[in-house]
């Protein structure tokens, strides 16, 4: 049963879902910002999904521009991740001792990502920003970090920070339950901001153990970092002997094969994967300078450790995810598919007279409903949120399936052709004045 999605868009299966759901799920969910609270309303329960699209309980069909919230790059199903995840299940689920897997993807990682010489795996990009961390501060024997405001790094206790405005604050828990004995080593500056980054070396030089920065703040939307920025961090953590953590789980493999920081050409110490690394299956990773990667255990003192960590199905999803994304053309198939959407959106918004701010980067895209360019969280926080939802109902109304927040960031696959862009941006014209 497969009805295009109309007027009569009924959402009678996935509101009976959620009603139970809630019942059994904080919020209906396992992960906050699936409930829809930011557009309000019922979210969509998905059944299935193939290539480019996903399929609803109430039987619609959607292009999905959330793909997982990126892991999902090649479409899904992609016909040569799912025999590798298969042949693997084949061989067994998980056994807790080493397999030729694992140092498969950490070679296709390593060949990849020029700065990225050794890498541990771990099971979520949580796990691999926390366990960076601790290994930043291990190898400098400091206990101070510098966050970026408005950049995610995953919901560890120390991170879940917000900055005060004005000059860099130190930091104050964002969620109840973060003790603040846990966070009183968190500095925040402002994202672009490396002026504020400099005062913090300043106050406190010998105590700062490492930077971590997105270096595209993509969990306010889409954020590119300003020329010079990511450069003066980089000279900054040198000049102070501090660790660069380039937080990519989100950019990696996503805006080139070697990340955000091919694009910028700067080599961060360390980098934290996930997502696309796995293909759509639970995984993330660290990995940097050798010397740095030593110190963790068993080669070295920095204890960190996983059960599933290195799981044989993951380690396959990623290592076919990788593969394809390896052949020639497909980051500039990428590319020509996000200038399309790119010019489509910019005349929707022309021909339609709306003031909002379409800012992408290869394969990701936010559309601001906000005038001024986007440059950090205060900024994004300008947009139009109701508005954006508006936006938002009438495109998943239309057969489009955005993420549920001005503030995510929107992802092209390779499953995604001419004519479902043209369809895209129809829909975009016909919504953005919703
Ligand atoms: C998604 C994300 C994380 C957290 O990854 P999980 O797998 O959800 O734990 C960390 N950092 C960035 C930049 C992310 O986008």
């Amino acid at each position: 049963m497969l009805t295009t999605n109309s007027e009569t868009f009924s959402q009678e299966r996935s509101h009976q879902l959620y009603q139970e759901a809630q019942q059994l799920l904080p919020g209906g969910v396992n992960s906050p910002v699936r409930a829809f609270r930011g557009v309000g309303g019922d979210p969509v329960f998905i059944e299935r999904a193939d290539g480019p699209y996903l399929y609803d309980v109430d039987g619609h069909r959607y292009l999905d521009y959330v793909q997982s919230w990126g892991p999902m790059i090649l479409g899904h199903t992609h016909p040569a991740v799912l025999d590798a995840v298969q042949a693997a299940a084949r061989h067994g689920f998980s056994f807790g001792a080493p397999t030729e897997a694992e140092s498969q993807l950490a070679r296709l990682v390593i060949d990849s990502v020029p700065s990225v010489e050794m890498i541990r795996f771990v099971n979520s990009g949580t796990e691999a920003t926390m366990s960076a961390l601790r290994l930043a501060r291990a190898y400098t024997g400091r206990d101070k970090i510098i966050k970026f405001s408005g950049c995610y790094h995953g919901h560890a206790d120390m991170l879940l920070v917000q900055a005060g405005s004005g000059v860099a604050t130190m930091g104050l828990p964002d969620s109840p339950g973060v003790p603040a004995q846990t966070t009183q080593n968190t500095l925040t500056a402002d994202y672009n901001n490396a002026a504020e980054v400099e005062q913090l070396f300043a106050s406190y030089p010998d105590d700062i153990a490492a930077v971590i920065v997105e270096p595209i703040a993509a969990n306010i939307g889409l954020v590119p970092p300003v020329a010079g920025f990511l450069e003066k961090l980089r000279e900054l953590t040198q000049k102070y002997h501090a660790v660069l953590i380039f937080d990519e789980v989100m950019t990696g493999f996503r805006v080139a094969l070697g990340g955000m920081q091919e694009r910028v050409k700067i080599t961060p110490d360390l980098t934290c994967f996930g997502k696309i690394i796995g293909g759509g299956l639970p995984v993330g990773a660290y990995g940097g300078r050798r010397e740095i990667m030593e110190m963790v255990a068993p080669a070295g003192p920095m204890y960190q450790a996983g059960t599933l960590s290195g799981n044989p199905l993951a380690m396959a999803a990623g290592i076919a995810t990788l593969s394809e994304l390896r052949k020639a053309g497909q980051y500039e198939a990428l590319e020509r598919k996000g200038q399309r959407l790119e010019e489509g959106f910019n005349k929707a918004l022309q021909d339609n007279n709306v003031e909002a701010t379409f800012q992408r980067i290869g394969a990701m895209f936010c559309l601001y409903f906000a005038r001024e360019a986007v440059v950090d969280y205060p900024s994004a926080k300008r947009s139009d949120t109701q508005r954006f939802a508006r936006y938002f109902w009438s495109m998943l109304k239309r057969g489009i399936y955005l993420p549920p927040s001005q503030f995510e960031s929107c992802f092209i696959s390779l499953a995604l052709n001419d004519d479902m862009i043209e369809e895209t941006i129809q829909a975009a014209a016909a919504s953005v004045n919703a």
